[in-house]
């Protein structure tokens, strides 16, 4: 389902209403009961429990009428970014990390989340990296700021800096970087963005150590040699350097934000903590 243009609380909310009705039909046709309902948002942190700062949707109304459609149903809300990490390390094979580590993912959005001891959920925190300020005067951001590092590395901006329409950028998928060339003006400016990504990287990892990040998004499609940019980034402000921190990074594959993949490893992550399928049931069988 296609969000308006100008998203407003009323239009998201009709938006999420009609999805429910084609769920509830759709299941009811088939005689599905759902066993967990996951429903990821961006921007959805533990200040803006009923009113999103980047998709205007009252969390509090969207789950009144989840209760309304799908009574019995357990359901729980995230981040996206936390719904894009579990789905990556549970549905990625070798996927770099088993320990505690940042997950950065550079995407529509750029966020991170904390990665913790996966059987517990609390410990899956979201992080907003994306929205630290590096020039007051800089580009506008979804967030209402100017200059966050997010208006200067997300998907949109990037497209903008390629000179290529937004929609055409997500058609391209990961073959952009074969088929858009890259001049070396555009390619200086892209790596200039990546070091701020690395800073906004490194300034979190100043805040709470820690010794690994995966990043996914558009940066892992790209050449050593511009990725690197990043990793230079991070070391310029980690407290002591990459080295004497003893970071490891890792670029992992992207993922779309538009996809349902995310949610559907999220539901399943929540499935699974509370114990799974029954036993008996045909579905576990
Ligand atoms: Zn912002």
């Amino acid at each position: 389902m296609n969000l308006p243009k100008t998203p407003t609380v009323e239009s998201v909310g009709r938006a999420f209403r009609d999805a429910m009705t084609l769920l509830r039909d759709w299941t009811r046709r088939r005689r599905i009961t759902l066993a967990q309902i996951g429903v990821s948002i961006p921007g959805l942190g533990r200040f803006s429990i009923s009113v999103n700062p980047i998709i205007p949707c009252d969390i509090g109304r969207i789950s009144g009428m989840f209760g309304e459609m799908f009574a019995d149903v357990p359901l729980a809300f995230t981040n996206s970014v936390v719904a894009h990490a579990t789905f990556h390390r549970c549905r990625t094979e070798n996927y770099p990390f088993s320990d505690t580590h940042l997950f950065v993912f550079v995407s529509q959005g750029v966020a991170g989340a904390w990665m913790d001891d996966p059987t517990e959920a609390d410990n899956l925190q979201p992080v907003e990296l994306g929205h630290m300020v590096f020039g007051a005067d800089g580009p506008r951001c979804r967030c209402g700021h100017h200059g966050c590092v997010e208006a200067y590395t997300s998907l949109p901006a990037l497209a903008e800096l390629l000179g290529i329409a937004e929609a055409e950028l997500l058609q391209l998928g990961s073959e952009w970087v074969s088929t858009i060339p890259i001049s070396s003006r555009v390619r200086q400016e892209l790596r200039r963005r990546l070091f701020r990504l690395g800073l906004a990287i490194g300034n979190t990892l100043n805040v709470k150590p820690c010794s690994g990040v995966a990043i996914s998004g558009w940066p892992s499609l790209l050449a050593d040699e511009d990725r690197n940019a990043v990793v230079e980034g991070i070391d310029a402000c980690l407290l002591g350097g990459r080295k004497l921190a003893q970071v490891s990074l890792a670029f992992v594959p992207p993922s779309t934000g538009n996809d349902p993949q995310a949610a559907l490893a999220f539901a399943a992550f929540c499935l699974a903590n509370r114990g799974g399928m029954p036993a008996a049931s045909t579905e576990a069988a």
